[in-house]
Parts: C-alpha cells; structure tokens; sequence
C-alpha cells in the first residue's frame, strides 16, 4: 500500500450539506495519523478503508471546537471497536488542556487503550515524530490562541504535504512549508483579516514556499459556490495546480 493523504473534511468553522469542517488523515503502512479531528472520525476512517486498529494518534492543531470535538467520539468508538493499543495525542499545552477537558467530561480516560497525551512545543521546524515510514514536523502558526501548520515528509511516497490548520499570513508557515510538493492552505476570508487568509494570500504563501500544488481546505461557503473565481484569485499569485478540496478524496503520495 502507498502512502496518502485523505480529506475527511474541507469546510472552514461553518460545514454545509456536503462538507464537513476540515480534517485530515495520513494514511501509512504502519499506522498513519488524523490530523485535526471533526465529525465522526472514526465512521469517515472506515468509509475511506482506514483501519482503526492502526491508527497511530491524532494530531490537534489548536483548540477552536471545528478542529477537537470529534475526538471524544473517536476515542469512545475506538474503546467499544476494542482497541487496547496505546492512542497518541499530539498537541500544544493549551490545546492538550481542552482535550484533557473533553475526555474527562466523559469519562474515557479509564479505558483499556491508554491515551498518551505528548506535547507540541512553540518551536519552529519542531521534529515531533520519526519513524521509518515518515517523519513530521510542526512550526507555530499566527491565529487566535497557539496553533501549530504540519509538515509530512513521506518515506514510501514521494511528496512531501504541509497543512497550515487556521492561521494569517506568516514567515513561520513559508518556511515550514518550503519545497513542498501538496499544500493544504486554509482559505477562510474573503478581505485580509487578522487570523485567516484569502484566496489571494494562500497564493503568495503558495508561491514563496515554492510549493508544486496548492489544495485549499478551510474554505467559505462563498469559496465553494465560486470554484473559478476562487483559483482565478490564487493563480494571480501562484502559478502551480490549485483545487479545493472536497470530502473524502485521496492524495496519493
Ligand atoms: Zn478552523
Ligand atoms: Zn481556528
């Protein structure tokens, strides 16, 4: 099996009939990772042929409720599945503190699968896990509250993916993002604004990285309704592929 990157969700905070609030899976041989975790994580993992029993953790970017309030259920559903491996989850100490919150109100800790909560530092080009089938990288994004943008190197596959999680335009993010061959890019504002990015600043972001392909996740419902106005806006700026993102497809890498 290859390596892949599945979108489970591409919806900024505000989802719609046919798109969920943004979330990823990275799926490996070995065991792969969520990368945020929205609504019915572990129904979407089955429906995209992830194997639960495999999964190695989550990663959470940051603590707004679109990116953290599917992990109760998923950890509930993994507990009843009868996963008694260890669960990792990765985040910075202010959005562990709302994990921690969410898996006490009901009641999960006590379970056979342990939940091993590992920090993520506000340090840049953070190596945060190495293993022989890829290694990740994370480096503080400038949103409301601490934030971290992801990077996957893939050591079976070839291309190397960056998601942003929510963030404005910053130096941090270009370089973490530098050389990659699939961008995800959150796209959550129509005029600069002060913790997202528009179409036109996802471009440039895109550009300076010297990113190949450009993907935006995170997109307003506007964004979804305009497809071709949206990527004219990025291609102004960056002269790779752009696409949005919709549920449930498959990058492979
Ligand atoms: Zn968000
Ligand atoms: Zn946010």
């Amino acid at each position: 099996m290859r390596q892949r990157m599945v979108v489970l969700g591409s919806a900024c905070a505000l989802s719609s009939a046919t798109q969920d609030n943004t979330f990823l899976f990275f799926d490996s041989p070995g065991g792969g990772l969520l990368i945020d975790c929205a609504g019915s994580p572990f129904h979407k993992l089955l429906k995209v042929s992830g194997e639960p029993g495999k999964l190695r953790g989550v990663i959470l970017t940051h603590a707004h409720p679109d990116h953290i309030y599917g992990l109760p259920s998923l950890i509930h559903e993994l507990w009843l599945w009868g996963r008694e491996e260890p669960f990792y989850i990765y985040a910075n100490l202010r959005t562990q503190r709302t994990a921690r919150t969410l898996i006490g109100l009901f009641d999960l800790w006590d379970k056979p699968m342990p939940l091993e909560l590992v920090p993520i530092p506000q340090e840049e080009g953070f190596l945060l896990l190495e293993n022989d089938e890829y290694a990740i990288h994370t480096t503080p994004v400038r949103h409301l509250g601490p934030t971290n943008a992801v990077r996957v190197t893939p050591k079976i596959g070839k291309r190397v993916v960056t998601y942003s999680s929510d963030t404005r335009p910053c130096k941090e993010l270009v370089a973490l993002a530098k050389g990659s061959d699939l961008l995800f890019l959150e796209c959550t504002a129509e005029e600069p604004h002060r913790v997202h990015l528009t179409p036109e600043q996802a471009g440039e972001i895109a550009q300076e990285a010297g990113g190949k392909e450009l993907v935006l996740v995170h997109y307003l419902e506007s964004m979804a309704q305009d497809p071709e106005g949206t990527i004219a806006r990025v291609k102004k700026f960056f002269g790779g592929p752009v696409r949005l993102a919709q549920d449930f497809e498959a990058y492979a890498l």
